[in-house]
């Protein structure tokens, strides 16, 4: 066995993969720049390799589509429109018309479109330099006659380890011999990430090195799930990885059963589950993940890593998607919540000996109207594209609802001054994430439309204890006595005064903590994505008599620990 080494990429296809590695060995695409004389035999070359490219490609979408995953299919398509897109092709000829030969012609013009795609700070157009990408070597492969592999007869328990896999080559692919893919280039809708999620392949990208580093026949680990590649791994690290595959196996196939279906208790109490996100692109996610809304859209997170705030405009794009996307669900956005741990430079935030207590969230908008006001009104401006929520951080008291609203109701006047449309009916709810709020739950229920309990710093604020500490690490719990007592008054707060309160800390997805929040009758939960189907399935196997009866012992324990040994207890039980 060789050395145990371990590779990092992107993880596009959830799973663990384990088995033998098949190279695909490096396959020039490079080509003698040819001055052509014969331009009529050229255009005729480059489009027979066009049609072979669309037969291929279409012929694979068909089977992916009939088979396995419509949507993936779709992608497919989209790699065709693009080649054909009336200009792209057109520069291309115009080109080879100049007397290029077809593959310069070909890289020159992908080149110059991978350029202005790779430029934009967007996850989504960025994916777009990498179909460009795609499409490209996949061409070239045509038009240089490259022999390709084919990946069909390869024995059971394969996993293919290749610089990049091109279209025909996918064809081949199944799901049965190959159990996992690794390659050095792509994109995640490039077509080995497609084929790897379509047939449920466990599947690593951007494995620099990969094809180099690996020999056939080495043992190797796809992580799937971390991005990890274990090559020539011990056996230890094996048998931890076998357990790791069925469990992910196991808990797939009974997570499915939740797809497509509401979020109700035992005793079919319905509860809203919904997403928390940070890019507007993220809603889509979302959605596939079976989100039934969004909870929690962190909107700092896109005023990061870029020189100068985002026009109204901008904004407003960003909003309309993410409701255009859940049109006939809800989509709470939280204003900016910047101080604190994200630092924006371009936004003139002062030094401050303890930012956490700053100027931070909602302190610093309403400090920083002209800002907040753009922001207000690009939210306002998207609301007629769906059910949008607005959701004020870091609350500490009614004046600073009062204020937001205040300012809302002001931009409101203006925009209907302007005949500009928006939903008068707005909802304006704030997150219960400060001691504070908490203890003066009661009097801003009475202005709020909604709560949303943030655990991640109403932990921080309440049990004193840097969130990102690791020497206080194990007093951050939202099992503590405080918290959960905190939690049980937001909650009651909210419902005497008739709103609803969800959750969008990272607590909402601890199974640990649902028969607490089952049993206080929490309304909503927000998760990031990947835990929907999870919080559904564990939602369902509560319901409130047993949730109470827990929960009240668990309201005489005076420990975390003892709290939290008695829960896991508890949930064996359930089982
Ligand atoms: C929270 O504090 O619980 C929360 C959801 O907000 P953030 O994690 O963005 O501070
Ligand atoms: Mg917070």
């Amino acid at each position: 066995m060789g050395e145990a080494m371990m590779l990092k990429g992107i993880a596009v296809s959830d799973g663990i993969g384990i088995g033998n590695a098949f190279v695909v060995g490096r396959k020039s695409l490079s080509y003698e720049n040819r001055a052509v004389s014969n331009i009529e035999e050229e255009l005729t070359r480059y489009h027979e390799a066009a049609a072979k490219f669309t037969e291929r490609t279409n012929a694979m979408a068909d089977k992916i589509s009939a088979n396995t995953s419509k949507k993936e299919g779709e992608i497919l398509r989209g790699h065709i429109l693009m080649l054909n897109d009336p200009y792209m092709s057109s520069e291309i000829e115009k080109l080879i018309s100049s007397g290029v030969c077809a593959e310069e012609a070909l890289s020159n013009v992908c080149d110059s479109f991978i350029n202005i795609f790779s430029s934009v700070d967007d996850e989504l157009t960025s994916q777009r330099a990498a179909d460009v990408c795609d499409v490209k070597a996949s061409m070239l492969s045509i038009l240089l006659g490259v022999e390709e592999v084919s990946l069909g007869g390869l024995p059971p328990q394969t996993v293919v380890v290749a610089e990049e896999l091109t279209p025909s080559m996918t064809s081949d692919i199944n799901g049965e011999n190959i159990v996992g893919i690794v390659t050095e280039r792509g994109g995640k809708n490039s077509h080995s990430s497609i084929i790897a999620r379509a047939l449920g392949i466990p599947a690593v990208i951007g494995v620099e090195g990969a094809a180099e580093l690996l020999k056939n026949g080495d043992k190797v680990i796809v992580d799937g799930l971390s991005g990890n590649i274990i090559v020539s791994p011990d056996t230890d690290t094996l048998r931890v990885y076998i357990g790791k595959q069925s469990s992910f196996n196991e808990e797939s196939g009974e997570l499915n059963h939740f797809r497509g279906k509401p979020t109700v208790t035992g005793d079919g109490k319905v509860k809203k589950l919904y997403c928390n996100i940070g890019y507007a692109d993220e809603a889509v996610r979302a959605r596939e993940c079976d989100g039934e809304g969004i909870g929690l859209f962190r909107t700092e997170l896109m005023f990061l890593n870029r020189e100068e705030p985002p026009t109204e405009d901008e904004q407003f794009s960003w909003y309309k998607k993410a409701a255009l996307t859940f049109r006939e669900s809800s989509v709470t956005i939280r204003t900016l919540d910047i101080g604190g741990d994200k630092v924006i430079p371009y936004l003139g935030i002062e030094k401050e000996e303890n930012p956490y207590l700053g100027n931070r969230a909602v302190r610093y908008c309403l400090k920083h109207e002209d800002i907040f006001r753009t922001q207000l009104r690009a939210i306002l401006r998207a609301s007629t594209f769906g059910k949008i929520n607005i959701m004020i951080p870091l609350v500490t008291g009614v004046e600073e609802l009062r204020a937001v609203k205040g300012i809302i109701a002001n931009i409101k006047r203006e925009l209907r001054i302007k005949s500009i449309e928006f939903d008068d009916s707005i909802k304006v709810g704030i997150m219960i994430e400060t001691p504070a709020a908490a203890i003066k739950a009661d009097l801003l229920a009475e202005e709020a439309d909604f709560f949303s309990i943030g655990t991640n710093d109403l932990i921080q604020y309440t049990m004193a204890v840097d969130r990102g500490n690791s020497n206080v690490e194990y007093l951050y719990s939202p099992l503590d006595p405080a918290v959960i007592r905190s939690i049980k008054r937001i909650i009651e707060c909210a419902h005497d005064a008739g709103i609803p309160v969800e959750m969008c800390g990272e607590a909402a997805a601890d199974p640990l903590m649902l028969p607490l929040l089952i049993s206080f009758g929490l309304d909503g939960f927000s998760v990031s994505p990947s835990y929907v189907l999870k919080t559904r399935r564990n939602i369902s196997k509560w319901n409130k008599e047993s949730a109470d009866k827990i929960v009240q012992q668990i309201l005489l324990l005076k420990t975390e620990r003892e709290i939290r040994e008695f829960i896991k207890a508890e949930l064996k039980e359930i089982k």
